[in-house]
Formats: C-alpha cells, structure tokens, sequence
C-alpha cells in the first residue's frame, strides 16, 4: 500500500489517508477508508488503475457517493474519486463529450444555454457520469441510456470504446465488462428550445422539493420499485413511513427515502432497511431490492 500511495502522489493525485467515508457519502454514514486517491485527469486514473490491477490491493471507484452507503467498519484499500474529472465539451454536432466526474446537473445546464434537448432526465440527480451510466440513472420520464451514444472505460490496462447496446442496460443497472471503470461518455443530443426545457426542467425540479426531502442528508431511493407497485406506496402500506432506528428514518415526506436526521450511522440505516425487507416479504410477499449500492466492511 505504501508503494501505491507514493506513486499516487508522485503522479501528482490527491492522497488521503482513513478518510471519513461520511464526509464523501450523500447520506453521511460510513466508516473511513483506508485510502482516498483523486486524480487530476484522465491520464491519472489510468495511470492509478494500471498501477492497481497488478497489485493485490482491493480498490472502488466512486463519483459523487450519491448512491452509496459505505459500512461503519470503512473500507480496506483505495477509493479512487473522479469528482476531479470534470471537463463537459458540447461539439457543434449536437454531442455532449463529458469526463467520468462530471455532474449530471452541471451537463443539464450547459445544454439548457446551447439550446439542446434530451438531458432534462438528470434534473435533481445529483450523481456523475460514470455513476449516473453505472446506475442507469433516470427520472422526469427518461434514463441516462436514452441519450448516451458511446462510453470510453479503462479496461485491463487500455481505454476501449464502448456502445450503448454492449452496455445492456436496464431498470436502474448497467452491465460493465468485469473490471471496467467509465472514463468518459458522448450523449446525443437534439435541438431545442432553452426557454421551454428551462421551463420544463423548472417543474421538474419544483414537483422533486415538494414530493422528496432534499434538505435533509439522503441516498435518493433506497428500493428499487418491485414490479406491481411503488417501494414507497409499499414502504408506506407496511407503516413504515416516518420509522426511525438510531439517527436514521424512512422520511415523511418519500418513504422510499432513508433521511440522516442526526447522529445516524451505517448500522441504522443498514437496520431500517432488513426491516423493511423483512415485512414486505413476510406481509406481502415481495423481494425488495435496493437501489442503493452498500460497501466496505461491516
Ligand atoms: C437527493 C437525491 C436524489 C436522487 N434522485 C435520483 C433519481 O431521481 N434517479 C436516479 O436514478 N438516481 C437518483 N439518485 C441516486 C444517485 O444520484 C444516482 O444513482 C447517481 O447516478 C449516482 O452517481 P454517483 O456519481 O453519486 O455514484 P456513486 O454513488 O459515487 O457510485 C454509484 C456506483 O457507480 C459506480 N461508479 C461510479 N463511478 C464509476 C466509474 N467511473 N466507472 C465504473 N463505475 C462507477 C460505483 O462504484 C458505485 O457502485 C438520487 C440521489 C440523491 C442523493
């Protein structure tokens, strides 16, 4: 590990040590991981990951830790950040060319000024790139495959070109070759008016402060929606709306949201979820699967 930290730093990238995972989480839970690199650029990651692949050390890359909850126990290795890789290049053709580390939302404004439309799904999402294609992330009627026309990932020490059809997406997932990391994404884009998308975009945003608890700490959606039924009508049938372990609860607002309402650690959070998944499958037979992304060490 040693060796890797000083390469990193060598190579010019940010390093640091026990790095308290709810600082970088959405959520403000987790334990602290044994590394946090961020590289600058491109040629850094790359250069991280060659350096990682041939060694034994475990490591994840991670965006905008919008969709991840990390255990109180932290996690053992690297977490590679890209939120330094940011640049977003909007080409005369109507393409969107955009690093792995930029946010969603920045994308969104850049193409509501230039006029085009397509991008209105990532309104209120606050995640990357890389973690918004990972996720297949979507709202306002759309996912981000609706208008991604190529991904560029590190694979086994070069960058490749990917399609969307090899990405074989779905409902909030994504099939990356195994040891793949998203470098950089082109979306496709239509001409629009920025008057009406701003508008739209507006009310997307509007009906999101009214409907979700975006003041408090969260992970967005907890469940994904089981097939005949909304995780939170569900959640919320089971009266669980509004029920709280330690710091954390099931928001008022959105019971498919977990709210950080103070204090809250991985374990409630990790605690309110078995509950809810215990009751539904118990009361009503249904397999709730998260949406959410759990890792590090218990
Ligand atoms: C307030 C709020 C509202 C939200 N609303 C929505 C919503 O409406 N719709 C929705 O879909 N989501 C929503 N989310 C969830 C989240 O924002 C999205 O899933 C987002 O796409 C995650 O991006 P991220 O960069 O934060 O990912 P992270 O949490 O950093 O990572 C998520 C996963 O992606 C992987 N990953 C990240 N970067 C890469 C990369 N470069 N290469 C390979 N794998 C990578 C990580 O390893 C991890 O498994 C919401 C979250 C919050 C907090």
């Amino acid at each position: 590990m040693r060796a890797f930290e000083t390469s990193a730093q060598q190579m010019g990238c940010e390093v640091e040590r026990q790095y308290p995972m709810n600082r970088y989480t959405s959520l403000r839970v987790g334990g602290a991981a044994e590394l946090v690199v961020t590289p600058n650029s491109l040629g850094e990651l790359c250069g991280l990951l060659d350096l990682l692949s041939g060694s034994d050390i475990p490591w994840v890359v991670l965006g905008a830790g919008s969709n991840t909850v990390v255990y109180d126990g932290g996690i053992n290795g690297v977490v590679i950040s890209t939120t330094r890789l940011r640049n977003i290049e909007i080409r005369d053709d109507d393409t969107v060319h955009a690093e792995t580390g930029a946010i969603l939302g920045t994308i969104l404004n850049k193409t509501i000024k230039a006029g085009l439309t397509g991008f209105e799904f990532a309104a209120g999402i606050p995640g990357t790139v890389g973690g918004g294609i990972f996720m297949n992330a979507g709202a306002n009627g759309g996912e981000i495959k609706d208008c991604l026309s190529r991904v560029w990932v590190w694979l086994d020490g070069r960058e490749i070109e990917l399609k969307r059809e090899e990405l074989r997406f779905d409902y909030r997932k994504s099939y990356l070759p195994p040891g793949s990391v998203i470098t950089r994404a082109e979306f496709g884009l239509k001409p629009g008016d920025s008057a009406v998308i701003e508008k739209n975009v507006k009310e997307y945003l509007e009906k999101r402060s009214r409907t979700q608890p975006i003041k408090m700490s969260n992970t967005g959606s907890i469940f994904k929606n089981p097939p005949d039924i909304a995780a939170g009508r569900l959640i919320e049938e089971l009266g669980l709306k509004g029920y709280g372990i330690g710091g954390a609860r099931f928001s008022e607002l959105h019971a498919n949201f977990i709210v950080n309402a103070g204090g809250a650690t991985a374990s409630d959070v990790l605690s309110l979820i078995e509950t809810a998944k215990k009751e539904a499958r118990e009361k009503r037979g249904i397999n709730l699967e998260t949406e959410v992304r759990i890792i590090g060490k218990k």
